[in-house]
């Protein structure tokens, strides 16, 4: 008998019939004997809805009262589940983030877990209840409701189980594994049996939001072994573990891409100690996260700087950048949001060289224009129009030879 964690994200509690479909996943893991936790996200476009409804009432909605609406999403599919599973004759009990003791920072919309009291849920698996738990929610040490970020139930799901040392915590979604590219743009892309959690983290943290990337973190800390599966068949999904000796360590092991991008560039900006701190300051106190900068020295002391942030955080930021333009004399602040980010991933390119120019030798084949380029030891990223985004990861898929057979 295991105790057994098993998250279900939006697709698969779309409508009442995936709730019942879930109901009896559920049961038949319970009925070999298991203890078993559900963690459930809002039925698919619930929480999109709820941001929109909150858009018609405010510009910018209160971020307390905001979490208060969107964790009403999940708060609807753990009473729908547990009334399916009781109308089943199965003992379930739904719990609110706050009820199953998830304590977060105060970062509204965005905290951090940082305490999981696992009593309540011991004593209600010790009466062999089915306990279900609603996603993406928790509540900060006041008592206010808190959520964790866009896809935070994976978070929930992993912390949990960490929390009530889980023998596995089970990821149910709309593919049937973590894949060598996502499946829904790049068909060739293959099912990777077992991964590192690292190699998850690097994915993760480059756009394969099949898993939301601090879920990784926790269960690597915590050393969680993480099923990632589809609810529409029976088919053994990805294991994310530590990393062993059996795993292959090829040059290119993935490619992702990430749309949620935008650039922001300014133009003739003096070229002083200081000045990089003065435009990146306001930034990091508005709470936006930097990915990419680069920046050109040109000739008469002045540089062209660019840099990417999430696209939720562009307004702010393009807003924050032309008050900074002004103060420190640069002449232009210009801002694109259709662009993308295509990467190749793989810790075997430590030891390779040629991968980069490979990759943009099978870009520039396709007449796609590289806007930025960042490398790591183990990846690297290029900044391309939007529109090029599915026929870069299919190319670079092909190119470095992880296309199926
Ligand atoms: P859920 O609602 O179940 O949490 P998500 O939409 O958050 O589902 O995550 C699943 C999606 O992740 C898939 O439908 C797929 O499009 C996307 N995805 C992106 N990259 C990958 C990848 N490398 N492998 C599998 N899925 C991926
Ligand atoms: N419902 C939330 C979202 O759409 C959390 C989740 O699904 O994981 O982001
Ligand atoms: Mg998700």
């Amino acid at each position: 008998m295991s105790l057994i964690v098993q998250k279900f994200g939006g697709t698969s509690v779309a409508d009442f019939e995936r709730i019942r479909h879930v109901a009896k996943r559920v049961k038949k893991t319970y009925d070999q004997g298991n203890d078993v936790v559900v963690i459930l996200s809002a039925m698919a476009g619930v929480t999109d809805n709820l941001l929109k409804m909150a858009a018609q009432v405010s510009d910018s909605p209160d971020k307390r009262e905001l979490d208060v609406l969107l964790a009403t999403g999940e708060q609807t599919t753990a009473a729908l589940l547990s009334m399916t599973l009781k109308s089943m004759n199965y003992p379930a009990r739904s719990l609110l983030g706050y009820q199953a003791a998830v304590i977060t920072n105060h970062s509204h919309g965005n905290a951090r877990i940082i305490d999981i009291g696992p009593d309540r849920i011991n004593s209600m698996l010790n009466d062999r209840t089915i306990v279900i738990v609603a996603g993406f929610q928790g509540c900060d040490k006041d008592g206010n409701i808190t959520t964790l970020g866009r896809g935070g139930s994976d978070t929930s799901a992993v912390a949990i189980a960490a929390a009530l040392k889980a023998d596995v915590c089970e990821i149910y979604t709309d593919v049937s594994g973590i894949y060598t590219a996502d499946p829904n743009i790049c068909e060739k892309a293959q099912k990777i049996n077992e991964i590192s959690y690292d190699e998850m983290l690097n994915m993760a943290s480059l756009g394969a939001n099949v898993l939301q990337i601090r879920s990784v973190g926790f269960a690597k800390k915590y050393n969680i072994p993480v099923h990632v599966r589809s609810s529409f068949n029976e088919e053994e999904g990805t294991m994310v573990v530590n990393e062993n000796s059996g795993m292959e360590r090829l040059v290119v092991s993935a490619v992702t891409h990430n749309k949620d991008e935008a650039r922001i560039t300014l133009k003739k900006v003096p070229d002083q100690p200081g000045i990089a701190a003065k435009i990146f300051s306001p930034i990091s106190k508005a709470g936006i996260v930097i990915d990419m900068i680069i920046q050109n020295t040109r000739p008469g002391g002045e540089t062209d700087l660019t840099f990417t942030v999430p696209n939720a955080d562009y307004e702010t930021a393009l807003e924050i950048e032309k008050k900074v333009a002004e103060k420190i004399g640069a002449e232009v602040v210009f801002g694109d949001q259709n662009i993308a980010k295509v990467s190749v991933i793989g810790v075997g390119m430590k030891n390779h060289s040629g991968v980069a120019s490979t990759m943009f030798n099978a870009l520039a084949d396709e007449n796609i224009n590289i806007i930025m380029i960042s490398t790591s030891e183990i990846r690297i990223s290029c900044i391309i129009e939007e529109k090029y985004t599915e026929l870069a990861v299919r190319v670079l898929h092909t190119t470095f030879g992880l296309d199926k057979e």
